[in-house]
Formats: C-alpha cells, sequence, structure tokens
C-alpha cells in the first residue's frame, strides 16, 4: 500500500556503533515534524552543534542498507 508508513517497513534494526566519530552507539529516534511524521531516523549521540557534533544522521531507511 502506498499510504505504509515508513516506520512500519522497517523493525528492529540492530545500533552500530557510529562509523563516522566510532565512539558512541547511534540512537534511534522518530520524527516528528509535518513532512517525516512518523519516520524513524537514527543518529549518533554526538550528533549536533555540541562536542563538535559527529555528522552521523541518517533517516531509518538509510540506514536499513548498511546495518543490515
Ligand atoms: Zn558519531
Amino acid at each position: 500500500m502506498a499510504t505504509e508508513r515508513l516506520h512500519l517497513t522497517f523493525g528492529p534494526l540492530p545500533l552500530i556503533n557510529c562509523t563516522s566519530c566510532g565512539f558512541r552507539r547511534v540512537k534511534r529516534y522518530t520524527s516528528s515534524t509535518e513532512e517525516n511524521k512518523d519516520r524513524d531516523f537514527v543518529k549518533c549521540i554526538n550528533h549536533g552543534p555540541k562536542f563538535e557534533g559527529c555528522d552521523f544522521w541518517y533517516w531509518i531507511d538509510e540506514y536499513a542498507n548498511f546495518a543490515t
């Protein structure tokens, strides 16, 4: 079905260690924005402006490509 939510397409995925900074395990979140409601994404705990942020950030469907 075209209306199937993306987050239902991807069940539990292994959370890998960050491939960018290699420092912390990545974490899975669910988007709450209007455009991507309920779409999961995965980012490094180090991601963000703090701690000279890590750039690891992927939508769950992109992440699934190399996490499995
Ligand atoms: Zn990282």
